[in-house]
This record gives structure tokens, C-alpha cells and sequence, in this order.
């Protein structure tokens, strides 16, 4: 077997990285994502992964491949939104390519060689930007019908309660949405409105204050639905969220309260290949 190529298509930055035979990093690199220009997007990749060489090529993409176009669907970089990305680069980089939904990528990393590794289900879930999520059954990515398996992020937020409203608006013409409280930006617009001050995600991680109270205890709701949905034996965290150390003790205290069950045997984890992730879970797409 020769090498596999991962590729993270972000919405700032591009990421290549090989692994051999042997599941080892062998080459890393990254570049900044050409914004809004489509054809920049495809030269960008396909000069990355001439640097790097031969092999066969996975690509984690924000949103999907539209199960009925073929054309790309769901991607906040909305410039990929309609176009053939598949048939695009697999013309530019003459081979094959697979593409998978970058949330996938990250729950495919971890369900392998992570921190979901040995488990039977596992749930990858996105607090960055946004919210999102990928379900990895005995190793394999389940894209689902609609290649939306694990999209939990633009589900309404369980039992809203007068904390919770107005319902948030969010970019998918939705209000309500999961994203629109457990994304960053969602978490700084929550503490705007509390009180009234416009503070990045991090300074009101540090904080430490009732805004983070607020989140914990939404993302044990949130989470909880999707335990009795899925029922998986790890749900593992990604993004920038993920770092927020007091989430792996206090989701699944709160959480028993939502889950449909006497034990909850479900443990919340942090990721063990961090931001790697994404282009690792890429590079294990042809395993
Ligand atoms: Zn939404």
C-alpha cells in the first residue's frame, strides 16, 4: 500500500498530510484557503498534493455531496455551495478521489486510532464555528440516505426554556438551532445578550461565569437527545470547544437527567489527534 493523502478543506486554511503504510505522518503541510474563488480552491489542492506525491487522496470538506446532484450542499464556504467538486479535482489531480464531510473525517480519525478507538458507535461532534457531527459505525463513516448522518448541529435545542428564547436565527433559515448556542460565536452572542458586553468565545471560557453555565448545561440537553437517538459508546469532542476542560466532567452529570436510561454508560471524551483530526480521518477514507 502506498501513501494515503488527507486533505482538510477549511474555510481558512488547507491542510495535506500522508500517512504510510503504517499509519505513520510522513508529510505535513498547510496553506491559507483561497476565499470565495472556486477555481483558486481546486488549483490550491492540486498543487498541495503534487507536493506531496503519489497516493490515494481522501478530502474532508465542510457540507456534503448532494445525493441527488452530485454538487455540493451544506458548506458554510458557500462558494463550493453547487459546484462538482468530486469531478473537479479528480480532472486536476487525475485520480480518484473521495470526499466526505469534514465532521466525518474528524469522527473517523478518532473512532480508528483516537479516542473512540475499540468502540463499536462513535459520535464526533464539532464546537467550532459551527456545529457539527459525523457517526462512525465499527470503523466505517455512515453518511446516511441524505449524507446529513449526524448533522445534529441544525436540530432545534431540546426544551427551551425562558433562558433559551428569542430563538435564535440561524444562517440554514432555521431559529433555534443547536449551532446557534454550542458554536463559538453562538456561546459570545449568548453572553452579549446576558450582559451586554461583546467578548471572544476563549475570554468567556476564561471567565468561567454563568454564560458557560448556560452552555454546559444546553450541550448536556443537546447531547442527551442524541444518546437516546444513537446510543453510542463515545461521543468525542472536536473544535475549538473541545478544550474546555470542565465539559468532560459536568455534560455527563447533567445529562443523566435527559437520557432515557438508568446508567449512562456513554463517556464524553476530548480528541487525542486534536486539529489533526480532520486531514488524518481524510487520509483513512480508502482504508
Ligand atoms: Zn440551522
Amino acid at each position: 500500500m502506498g501513501l494515503r493523502i488527507g486533505i482538510d478543506l477549511g474555510g481558512t486554511k488547507i491542510e495535506a498530510l500522508a500517512l504510510d503504510a503504517a499509519g505513520r505522518e510522513v508529510i505535513r503541510k498547510r496553506i491559507p484557503s483561497p476565499r470565495r474563488d472556486y477555481a483558486a480552491t481546486i488549483s490550491a489542492i492540486s498543487s498541495l498534493v503534487s507536493e506531496v506525491g503519489e497516493g490515494s487522496v481522501g478530502i474532508g470538506i465542510p457540507g456534503a455531496l448532494s445525493q441527488v446532484t452530485g454538487l455540493v450542499k451544506n458548506a458554510n464556504s458557500t462558494w463550493l455551495i453547487g459546484q462538482p467538486l468530486k469531478e473537479d479535482l479528480e480532472e486536476a489531480l487525475g485520480r480518484p478521489v473521495k470526499l466526505e464531510n469534514d465532521a466525518n473525517c474528524f469522527a473517523l480519525s478518532e473512532a480508528t486510532d483516537g479516542a473512540g478507538k475499540g468502540a463499536a458507535v462513535v459520535f464526533g461532534v464539532i464546537l467550532g464555528t459551527g456545529v457539527g457531527g459525523g457517526i462512525v459505525v465499527n470503523c466505517k463513516v455512515l453518511s446516511g440516505a441524505n449524507a446529513i448522518a449526524g448533522e445534529w448541529g441544525h436540530n432545534p435545542l431540546p426544551l427551551p426554556s425562558a433562558q433559551d428564547l428569542p430563538l435564535p436565527d440561524c444562517y440554514c433559515g432555521r431559529a433555534g438551532c443547536i449551532e446557534t448556542y454550542l458554536s463559538g460565536p453562538g456561546l459570545a452572542r449568548d453572553h452579549e445578550l446576558r450582559t451586554g458586553r461583546r467578548l471572544p468565545p476563549e475570554e468567556i471560557v476564561s471567565l468561567g461565569d454563568q454564560s458557560l453555565e448556560r452552555y454546559v448545561e444546553r450541550l448536556a440537553r443537546a447531547l442527551a437527545s442524541a444518546i437516546n437517538l444513537l446510543d453510542p459508546e463515545v461521543i468525542v469532542l472536536g473544535g475549538g470547544m473541545s478544550k474546555v476542560g470542565r465539559l468532560y466532567t459536568e455534560v455527563p452529570r447533567l445529562w443523566r437527567r435527559y437520557v432515557f436510561s438508568d446508567h449512562v454508560a456513554t463517556r464524553l471524551a476530548p480528541p487525542v489527534h486534536g486539529d489533526s483530526s480532520g486531514v488524518r480521518g481524510a487520509a483513512r477514507l480508502w482504508d
